[in-house]
């Protein structure tokens, strides 16, 4: 079996010269260390059953185990945490490191591969975009997508489903029927939880140490009095005012990062800001690539770099240093108003994943609003929005809060 690529694009253009390749070479940044994810195991493009040889495999939902159909027996690829050594050495790491599947995305990388198939000899496309296994029509072999081809459509990692498609419907049903009473009498007529989808979405997972430093002021209340004006009466306090500096040294293990430009963006129709409210994933449990784990899912390709993430990586970390300092400001009964913040990463480590989500859409036509309700397909976790009859309980069903500080708190593992 080999994998045919499609051929690089003809070098139509004048070759550069001396001036623009320099130019290039110091535009290139030196290339990063890499953690190599390739599943070497499955580089032929056929995933067999290690027992019988078969190659109908695919996820049982049930066990998030690889499933031969034709023997039974269940397996399952090795965690990536301890294959790569993924939750060591995050005080130590240096600079950028991105795991193989996490690579800068190729801007002329094509979404098709062709298979020749080993069965039979026939040719077999897969477009990557739509689909990472196909089957042979000739003799039904399954062909699967295991090299990392640089379009961003396989991650180094996959952490797979885990809920059954039932149990996903059923925990969208328990959703949708708790908002029952203010549900839009459409949404319920229309109402089909069946249809609900399994999807793998893209994520950046990163792994960092950071210093954070923060000035501003605080302020203690030394006196408060209150004195009469005609019928009101005013109240006045007095404060010391203090400088305040702070600076604190962390660690994050696993911060989960969208992989996707459309679902990073926040706006009204947008799935973003639900698919967040699911997190946490234990992305600890996901293991090394392979493509059956896809089978029967969709999956939406990452078109995010590792540079694109940086700015939201700082953002990320500087939010998880405030909350970090919060502790040592309880002297400042008036609080304290941060005036300067930076945040210097002394190193990070990414590596690209998919997470597994139940999500079930409907789109309401009088408002031109997609709705959805997103099921965390690991630990059943819920949340959505679904139309409501009365347009100020619309906002009310939309309950989004301030979760990035929560999740904030939830992976932080060490301070100093
Ligand atoms: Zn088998
Ligand atoms: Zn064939």
């Amino acid at each position: 079996m080999t994998q045919e690529l499609p051929p690089p694009p003809s070098p139509e253009e004048p070759a550069p010269s001396l001036a623009e390749e320099l130019e290039a070479a110091r535009a290139e940044p030196e290339s990063p260390p890499s953690i190599e994810t390739v599943n070497e195991s499955l580089r032929d493009g056929i995933n067999r059953c290690p027992k019988c040889g078969s190659t109908d495999v695919r996820l049982r939902g049930s066990s998030g185990m690889l499933m031969c159909l034709f023997c039974r027996n269940e397996w399952q690829e090795t965690r990536v945490e301890e294959r790569f050594g993924l939750g060591e050495g995050i005080r130590d790491l240096d600079g950028t490191v991105i795991a193989s599947g996490a690579e800068d995305i190729a801007a002329d990388a094509q979404d098709t591969v062709t298979f020749k198939c080993e069965g039979c000899g026939a040719e077999v496309v897969v477009d990557t975009a739509e689909s990472l296994n196909a089957r042979c029509h000739w003799c039904r072999h399954t062909l699967n997508v295991n090299s990392q081809i640089p379009n961003g459509a396989v991650p180094d990692a996959v952490l797979p489903f885990k809920l059954t498609k039932d149990e996903g419907v059923a925990r969208i049903r328990e959703f949708a029927g708790r908002r029952r009473l203010f549900a839009h009498p459409r949404f319920k007529e229309e109402f089909v939880p069946e249809n609900v989808m399994g999807v793998y979405l893209p994520y950046l997972v990163v792994d960092a140490h950071a210093d954070a430093t923060y000035r501003g002021e605080g302020e203690v209340q030394t006196r408060r009095w209150t004195e009469k004006r005609g019928d009101d009466s005013v109240t006045y306090y007095a404060a010391d005012v203090y400088r305040v500096d702070r600076e604190v040294s962390f660690v994050v293990d696993d911060l989960t990062l969208e992989g996707s430009s459309e679902r990073a963006t926040m706006g009204p129709g947008n799935t973003n800001n639900i698919v967040n409210t699911i997190l946490p994933f234990d992305t600890k449990n996901a293991v090394q690539w392979n493509a059956s784990y896809l089978t029967g899912f969709s999956s939406e390709k990452r078109d995010l770099n590792v540079a694109d993430l940086h700015p939201v990586l700082e953002d990320q970390l500087l939010s998880i240093g405030r909350s970090e300092v919060q502790a040592s400001l309880r002297q400042f009964d008036r609080g304290v108003r941060w005036e300067a913040e930076g945040v210097d990463v002394g190193g990070s480590r990414w590596v690209a994943m998919y997470l597994p989500v139940w999500l079930y859409s409907y789109f309401q036509e009088d408002k031109q609003l997609l709705h959805y309700i997103a099921v965390n397909a690991r630990t059943g976790e819920t949340m959505g929005s679904v139309p409501v009859s009365h347009p100020r309980l619309f906002l009310a069903a939309l309950t989004v809060g301030t979760f990035l500080e929560g999740i904030a708190g939830a992976i932080l593992v060490a301070s100093a």
